[in-house]
């Protein structure tokens, strides 16, 4: 019964200039989650608002709300159903009708909340609403009105065609994927990376991601858990362009120069700068890990400080007050917690010592550091010429 959905967006602070940047990468953005879907669409905005119209005969309406829940920047939206103007009687008699299908239990409170983008209409708001309310509690006299505090507001809005909604569904909220910059995911097949990914995404920025394997030591099965992880993200962040760098080499060759209690400190680091010189090439302005304080060895505040050292970008760590069950929840929330849970290998936990450093010393590791010159740089550069770019969509 629906042929339109009426957009909500918040973000006050956008004025200006700012607010049709704001609004034409959310038009973009809607456009490009609608793709996949059943149906054709049309995504206009009009005098602050954006509206998406059905323009197929048919749609998958069901598919439609997954795609629009996933928009960044959509605070809530609202399916609307539009009947011609033929008259009061017949307004009245659409809406009531339209009230039994959409809250089919008619035990509420409600108010009308007319509005006139027309002025032509013979009746004004107020008069609509008196009106309106009156036909509804005569239609359905389980219902009662309650203009403080309705359950129900059924909105009515007088344009060329009138539109009828009162059914709100909330969005992600955040803003537009591409009113912001780019960034580089350090991207596992953990649980923590992806809920990383999503939340820098939710704030408008576009990502990248880089995904160290270790094989034979990890399996084509994990990689493949990281391309799923990635195509889960890119239903909210669009397009993940991921870069598999073959780590094998160089963690093997730490392994053999370095104590084993400071080799996944000092494996991290060289993640770190792999995964700038990617962000670099691409124009990216920060990296994104999954990291939160104290979780586990390689992430005390030591351990964070000296990872850092080697990174010249910001690193956004979204996580880093979050607790594991809070991770849990979004992770579950945004769908990528049960692929992450599936328990393949992964290239940190293979040559993990027993008893990791987790006070690590600046000094100490960098002079750990040096009794890999002999061949680091060869490595480094080997592991970046030949790594796999991957374009996952979602
Ligand atoms: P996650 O659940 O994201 O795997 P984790 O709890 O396993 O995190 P660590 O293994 O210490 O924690 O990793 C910390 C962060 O480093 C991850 O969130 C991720 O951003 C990055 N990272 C770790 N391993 C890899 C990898 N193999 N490839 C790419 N990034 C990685
Ligand atoms: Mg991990």
């Amino acid at each position: 019964m629906y042929r339109a959905f009426l957009i909500k967006y918040g973000e006050i602070a956008i004025k200006g200039k700012n607010r049709y940047l704001f609004e034409d990468k959310l038009v973009r953005q809607i456009e490009f989650a609608l793709k996949p879907v059943d149906g054709d669409f049309a995504v206009r905005k009009e005098q602050g608002r954006i509206y998406v119209e059905v323009v197929s005969e048919e749609y998958d309406y069901d598919e439609t709300v997954e795609a629009l829940k996933r928009v960044f920047g959509i605070v809530a939206f609202c399916p609307v159903v539009l009947v011609e103007d033929e008259g009061f009687d017949k307004l009245a008699e659409d809406t009531i009708s339209y009230i039994k299908k959409a809250h089919p239990d008619c035990r509420f409170t409600f108010k009308v909340n007319a509005r006139r983008a027309r002025k032509n209409y013979p009746m004004n708001s107020m008069e609509i609403n008196a009106a309106l309310g009156e036909k509804i509690l005569e239609a359905l006299p389980e219902t009662k009105v309650d203009v403080h505090t309705p359950e129900v507001v059924i909105h009515i809005e007088i344009r060329n065609q009138i539109n009828i909604y009162s059914v709100e569904i909330p969005g992600p909220g955040g803003m537009p994927v591409g009113s912001a910059g780019r960034a580089m995911l350090l991207l596992s097949g953990g649980i923590d990376s992806p809920v990383a990914g999503y939340m820098i995404s939710k704030r408008g920025v576009e990502i990248e991601a880089t995904y160290f394997h270790a094989p034979p030591y990890t399996s084509e099965r994990a990689k493949q858990k990281v391309i799923d992880l990635a195509k889960i993200v890119a239903k909210y962040s669009g397009p993940v362009k991921l870069h598999v760098v073959n780590f094998t080499d160089i963690q093997l060759y730490i392994h053999e120069q370095c104590p084993h209690e400071e080799l996944t400190i000092i494996m991290r680091r060289y993640m770190m700068k792999i995964a700038q010189h990617f962000a670099n090439e691409d124009h990216c302005l920060g990296l994104i890990t999954g990291e939160s304080i104290g979780q586990v060895a390689s992430q005390t505040m030591q351990s964070l400080m000296v990872t850092n050292e080697v990174c010249e970008m910001p690193v956004y760590r979204p996580l880093i007050g979050f607790d594991k069950q809070e991770i849990v929840e979004v992770a579950e929330r945004i769908g990528t917690y049960e692929t992450s849970i599936l328990p393949f290998e992964d290239c940190c936990t293979i040559f993990v010592a027993k008893h990791p450093v987790t006070k690590p010393n600046l000094k100490v590791i960098k002079r750990s550091e040096e009794k890999l010159a002999e061949k680091i740089d060869d490595l480094m550069q080997t592991a970046i010429d030949t790594t796999e770019t991957i374009m996952v969509e979602a």
